[in-house]
């Protein structure tokens, strides 16, 4: 049988990352997992899984785990763009360091991933880019401004990585999930946000599971190179 292809994830350590990762280890992929809580990717156990403790404001170390990686399983073939985070809050009232982490790990962050991998795919004529925005990319939310602006910030850049990319045979999705159950709130320090967003989330039955995402995505992926699934919306169905 062939081997398949290196799939690269970054924020693999848990949510959607951690169940993306179990979806392409069940088909048969080697994995490149990142994080910075190494205990948690290796808590995984995935076989053929190359394991980086990777900050993704790091451009040099997500680098360097892309080419480690590589040297084992040969090209990364998919690169999901996952990890963010969401210190949502008060515009007002919040910290402005909230802003800088949110806009260093969601914009910059998601532009190093890219950047790591992206000549390759070119020279290949061949790879796909899952870029992780959010229906918070889409439409804003109280309470979200900043977060907002780094999700609006990936679909515009995804359009135009599209397009740009398009010609050379590379995929790009952007994925624009809804309320999924992860440890994504353990980001949110304000209490009333905490409180509201819990609510809300309650009132429409609750989000759906991680592991509906990391199977859309290989679903996604699995089509022929020709084929793109240019956006993934994926909701609780009572969500609006
Ligand atoms: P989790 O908090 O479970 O996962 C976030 C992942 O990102 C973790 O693996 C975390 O790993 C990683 N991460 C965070 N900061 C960094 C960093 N600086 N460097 C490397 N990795 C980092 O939540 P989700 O799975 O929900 O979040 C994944 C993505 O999904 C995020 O971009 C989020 O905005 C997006 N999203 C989530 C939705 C939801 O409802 N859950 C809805 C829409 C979008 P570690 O801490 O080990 O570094």
């Amino acid at each position: 049988m062939d081997k398949k292809p290196l799939v690269a994830i970054t924020g693999a350590s848990s949510g959607i990352g951690e169940s993306t990762a179990r979806a392409f280890s069940a088909a048969g992929h080697p994995l490149l997992l990142m994080a910075r809580r190494l205990d948690r990717l290796k808590a995984l156990n995935l076989p053929n899984a190359v394991l980086r403790q990777v900050d993704v404001r790091d451009r040099a170390a997500i680098a360097a785990a892309v080419a480690d990686a590589e040297a084992e399983h040969g090209p990364v073939d998919m690169m999901f763009a996952n990890a963010g985070i969401a210190r949502l809050g008060d515009i007002a009232k919040q910290p402005a360091e909230d802003w800088d982490e949110m806009i260093d790990i969601n914009v910059k962050g998601v532009m190093n991933t890219v950047h790591a991998v992206m000549n390759g795919m070119i020279e290949r004529k061949q790879g796909t880019l899952v870029m992780m925005s959010s229906i918070a990319g889409r439409k804003v939310y109280p309470d979200h401004t900043v977060y907002c602006g780094t999700k609006f910030f990936v679909h515009a850049v995804s359009e135009s990585l599209r397009e740009y990319l398009a010609p050379h045979d590379v995929r790009v999705i952007v994925l624009s999930p809804g309320i999924i159950d992860t440890e994504v709130l353990d980001h949110v320090k304000d209490e009333t946000t905490l409180a509201n967003y819990k609510a809300n989330k309650s009132a429409i039955g609750g989000g759906i599971p991680a592991d509906i995402v990391g199977d859309l995505i290989l679903n996604a992926y699995q089509l022929p190179q020709r084929a793109l699934v240019q956006e993934i919306v994926i909701t609780p169905t009572r969500q609006k």
